[in-house]
């Protein structure tokens, strides 16, 4: 996906939820330039570029845009989709948690629904998805002493 239409798509993502707020992405009209590259051209350097010239403003929306985006607007954890649920609330999740010193690039971001995001906490990635995992074995283990 070009970022072109990655931006039509989280502005249009943006107002259905916020429905008093509109999103605007006043700096790319200064770099059109930008607006062909797939999404994963879309470098840690090039953010940094943008939000050192146009500030912090620049930053959350960019970063939520391009991560949306390459995760396809699915939870990587409980993969839920927009396409599936249209009201999911999405997040910019850490993989490795800021408190447990994860950074802010684009390699420790994905797309999570709020739900999983809140749940998820302080835990990295593996972490969760493991709990996940037995929380789904232990359901598939009642299920089947019930039909036996
Ligand atoms: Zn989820």
């Amino acid at each position: 996906m070009k970022l072109k239409e990655a931006i039509e798509k989280y502005v249009e993502y943006f107002e259905q939820r916020n429905t008093s707020k509109t999103v605007n992405f006043w700096w790319i009209k200064e770099h059109p330039e930008l607006l062909d590259l797939d999404i994963y051209e879309i470098t840690d350097e090039i953010i940094k570029k943008i939000v050192d010239k146009y500030g912090e403003a620049a930053k959350l929306n960019f970063k939520k845009c391009v991560v949306f985006a390459r995760d396809n607007y699915t939870c990587v954890y409980c993969k839920r989709s927009l396409v599936q649920y249209p009201n999911l609330e999405l997040h910019l999740d850490h993989k490795l948690p800021k408190s447990r010193y994860g950074g802010d690039k684009l390699s420790n971001l994905v797309c999570s629904c709020g739900f999983c995001n809140r749940a998820k906490s302080v835990r990295t990635a593996e972490e969760f998805l493991e709990e996940l995992k037995q929380v789904a074995l232990s359901v598939v283990k009642a299920y089947r002493l019930e039909i036996l």
